[in-house]
């Protein structure tokens, strides 16, 4: 058994991560805000292509505060791509609204145009509308925007952008997080950066990131006391969680390169094997956060086998993100499918796997899973 465990995606720290932690400590700006928390809003801002930011304490916090803006409450209806992660639609449930799941398509796994017209169709027959349409760009890819802003604009429909997964990657020569009207990221510890735990809510609309800004900080009123006419929240990312996410930053282009390299030795030494690696929509780049693979249909072996055999060497992978409304939480909820034959989330989730895929890990000990792999397929 392997001493020392490979995960899946772990935090990767870069070396000034200290030098700005330090800065805080050194003038005494532990929390709640302070200069790194400004400099690091307009440092995404400068890198993604937008024009305000607004740091957190969570990405979920940032889909919770955007619903609210677009004024999601009880009986509303918001639809949600349906293979992702639970942060997604959670904050649905927050704002006692009702999520509409929407499949993946099979080019990008994102949200599939077809099925997002189906549920428009639907919402207006029933007169249930949405308030908003959270899109998802999974594993670090962009989901096809030529396609689905369209469908949106056309019922007049805000979109929030969820890039949780994506930043840095492109699609069409402009990055993820500026096609929503609002889009969020986060930095929990297993994403491309990470702030040890964190979120951002950026966008072109200033209106947006004032109200959401104030809501954030337990909407305080201007005054000398504290003076509250609305509801608040708790939201805000700490100077030290910023510093953190200011050096990481400055590190991107290396994360991403590293985690593309491994994307691309595992696809080229699975020649040969059941196994596909997830598809690459040509208009975009990814970041490559999570190198994810398909195990063929024909063969009887699953990804569980995979997973418990790399467990077995003390590795960690993961089967891909449940589909929502495979899911007890949602289950009564909505769902339209990318066509009549098939879901394509469900297949996704029955044949997927993700492999370790962490910036910091080396080419030995890929080499080692990849062998462990290949040995896998021969016994059988
Ligand atoms: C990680 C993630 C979130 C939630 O981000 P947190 O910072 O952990 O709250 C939301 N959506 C997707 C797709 C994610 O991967």
């Amino acid at each position: 058994m392997n001493s020392e465990r490979i995960f899946l995606s772990p935090p990767h720290m870069s070396g000034n991560e200290m030098k700005y932690i330090q800065e805080a400590f050194d003038t005494n700006w532990i929390a709640p805000l302070g200069i790194n928390v400004d400099k690091f809003e307009e440092e995404i801002c400068e890198y993604v292509g937008v024009n305000h930011a607004l740091a957190l304490s969570s990405g979920t916090a940032g889909i919770h505060l955007a619903l609210k803006y677009y004024g999601v409450g009880p009986e509303d209806y918001v639809f949600c791509s349906d293979l992702t992660f639970a942060g997604s639609c959670n904050p649905i449930m927050y704002q006692y609204a009702n999520p509409v799941f929407i499949d993946s398509e099979p080019n990008t796994w994102n949200m599939s145009p077809l099925a997002l017209e189906k549920a428009f169709e639907w919402a207006k027959n029933v007169n249930k509308m949405p308030k908003a349409v959270i899109i998802v760009d999974l594993y670090g890819q962009s989901a096809d925007y030529d396609q689905l802003l369209p469908i949106c604009k056309k019922y007049g429909v805000p979109v929030i952008e969820d890039a949780a997964e994506a930043l840095g990657a492109t699609y069409k020569g402009k990055k993820c997080g500026t096609f929503g009207d609002i889009s969020i990221f986060s930095f929990n510890g297993n994403k491309i950066i990470t702030t040890s735990g964190g979120g951002m809510v950026v966008s072109n609309d200033e209106d947006a990131i004032k109200k959401m800004r104030f809501w954030a900080t337990q909407s305080r009123e201007n005054a000398k006391h504290y003076e509250h006419k609305e509801v608040g929240y708790n939201y805000r990312m700490s100077n030290i969680c910023a510093g953190i996410g200011r050096a990481q930053l400055q590190n991107i282009n290396k994360f991403i390169d590293s985690r593309k390299y491994l994307f691309e030795q595992y696809t080229a030494k699975f020649t040969g094997l059941p196994l596909a690696s997830m598809p690459i929509n040509k208009s975009g780049s990814p970041n490559y956060w999570l190198s994810v693979f398909t195990i063929d249909k024909l063969n009887e072996y699953t990804p569980l086998n995979i997973i418990e055999c790399l467990e077995a060497k003390n590795i960690e992978s993961r089967p891909l993100w449940k589909p929502m409304h495979m899911q007890e939480l949602f289950s009564d909820y909505p769902f339209f499918s990318h066509n009549d034959v098939e879901i394509v989330g469900e297949n996704l989730f029955k044949l997927g796997v993700c492999l370790p895929s962490g910036s910091s890990m080396n080419e030995s000990q890929q080499n080692t899973i990849i062998k462990i792999i290949k040995e896998l397929f021969d016994s059988f």
